[in-house]
């Protein structure tokens, strides 16, 4: 096998850069053919944009990637691996809409009902457009076409009111942790496809069930199986140069690791901070220049007091434009909120998230908040990946590219779910399969 062999010119087989899903997935499945995988990860922790800690809130939650759902299958493989269990957000009874200045307040499901002709209208022609929506490269006209456009300006040929426009302008802005007008209508018509046309269940993937032990659970029972991996810690990885016979990464403390493969999962936004050489092609350096569409937050916020399991949305003008009801806590409510853009409003401030909740519930009292800025960390400088215009196909060939020795992976490059945890280990598994079979023959 190929780890047998490491000769002196290689310090590993596979050098993956970033311990994500998607760099600890790849590492399980590498090693467990005895391929040689080292891990060089920046952070002092495994798991990336999934994050579970204790919080000032007062218990353990995820400030991260969170909800799960069977519709996701790779991420189910692994929930159904390892024997994990979920826990379902709970059925909310409430729902209060801002459009303009005007709050408006019904059941959950009248709020779902007023969403629901012009959310069937925007996404009609997601199964005809990608009846296998894991094989859209090369893109078809239709879909070089198509993602040009941003859901902006889908939902602008909409014939509205204006609760439903708000309401369709908010969903999109909290589904792309973005502005809709930098969101590609390609991304959500990829969503919509991979849940079978519907986007309630769509929704219902995005929203409804969290692992019972956090994404923690799932991340250390997939690093036990990775038993033999060498996962370095505290390593920034600056440099990438690809060799006649391997490639040569190169770290910020000055050291340097040589192997046969790099798999690069740095989110897209951050890609342009490790310098490789040759220059990434195919539109790729262009894109993370121009970044892609996910720019917003998240915030865990305890409120005083049983305040009712409700939701609220609001347009993509508002600083905070969705929240949904979690969990009680010892009398009072844990909730969490979404917002579109960053660097609004002081995160770590009660009354300034106060401020906003207020906007839909008046009565509100904020006793605590926890979040991180995903979105201002240098190590990630977005959410969840969403792809803007354009950007579909630099993306797609380099998740497909294997003319060189840099791969990349992650839930940014993922075939289906991007976005998602389970894009993060599909891609992870892809380009691992596809160096486990290159090595293979090599050897
Ligand atoms: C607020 C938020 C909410 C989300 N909600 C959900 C959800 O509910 N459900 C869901 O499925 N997904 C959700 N996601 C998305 C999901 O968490 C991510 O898509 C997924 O975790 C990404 O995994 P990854 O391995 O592709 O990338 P990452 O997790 O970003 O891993 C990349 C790793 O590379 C490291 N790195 C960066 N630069 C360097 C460097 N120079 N050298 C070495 N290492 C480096 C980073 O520290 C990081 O650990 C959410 C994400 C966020 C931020």
């Amino acid at each position: 096998m190929p780890s047998q062999e490491i000769d002196m010119h290689h310090d590993t087989d596979v050098i993956i850069v970033g311990g994500g899903f998607a760099g600890i997935t790849a590492a399980r499945e590498l090693t467990r053919r005895g391929i040689g995988a080292t891990i060089l990860e920046a952070r002092d922790r495994l798991g990336g944009r999934t994050w579970t800690r204790d919080t000032a809130l007062g218990r353990e939650l995820d400030l991260g990637g969170t909800w799960v759902h069977w519709i996701q299958p790779h991420v189910w493989a692994e929930i159904t691996r390892y024997g994990l269990d979920l826990v379902a957000s709970p059925e909310l009874d409430t729902a209060y809409w801002r459009a303009g200045d005007e709050v408006h307040t019904g059941t959950a499901d009248a709020m779902i009902d007023l969403l629901d002709a012009s959310m069937t209208a925007v996404l009609a022609d997601a199964r005809r457009v990608l009846p296998q929506p894991y094989d859209y490269f090369p893109l078809s006209d239709e879909i070089k076409s198509l993602d040009q456009i941003s859901v902006a300006e889908k939902i602008t040929e909409q014939d509205l009111d204006p609760q439903q426009r708000a309401l369709l302008d908010g969903m999109w802005a909290v589904n792309f942790s973005g502005d809709p007008t930098r969101a590609a209508y390609t991304q959500a018509l990829r969503w919509c496809a991979l849940s079978g046309g519907d986007w309630k269940l769509m929704f219902e993937a995005c929203a409804t069930y969290k692992l019972a032990g956090g994404t923690q659970s799932l991340l250390d029972a997939i690093t036990a199986d990775a038993p033999t991996a060498d996962i370095r810690l505290n390593t920034t990885v600056t440099g990438i140069d690809e060799t006649a016979d391997g490639v040569t990464v190169t770290c910020s403390d000055g050291t340097s690791l040589h192997g046969r493969r790099v798999i690069l999962t740095v989110p897209l936004n951050i890609l342009g901070t490790i310098a490789v050489t040759p220059a990434l092609g195919h539109g790729l350096s262009a894109l993370a220049a121009e970044g892609q569409a996910s720019s917003g937050v998240k915030v865990w916020i305890r409120v005083k007091g049983d305040v009712g399991r409700f939701a609220a949305l609001a347009d993509s003008n508002a600083v905070l434009n969705f929240v949904q009801y979690e969990y009680p806590l010892d009398g009072d409510s844990l909730i969490v909120a979404f917002g579109p853009r960053s660097g609004l409003i002081d995160l770590d401030d009660p009354r300034a998230v106060e401020a906003e909740l207020r906007k839909w519930r008046p009565d509100l009292e904020v006793v605590a908040v926890d979040s991180h800025d995903w979105t201002a960390d240098p190590l990630s400088g977005e959410t969840w990946p969403m792809l803007a215009p354009n950007q579909l196909d630099a993306v797609a060939h380099a998740a497909r590219d294997t003319t060189r020795r840099t791969r990349f992976a992650g839930s940014d490059y993922a075939r289906g779910w991007a976005g998602f945890i389970d894009g993060a280990i599909e891609s992870g598994m892809q380009t691992a399969r596809q160096i486990i079979t290159e090595l293979e023959s090599e050897n």
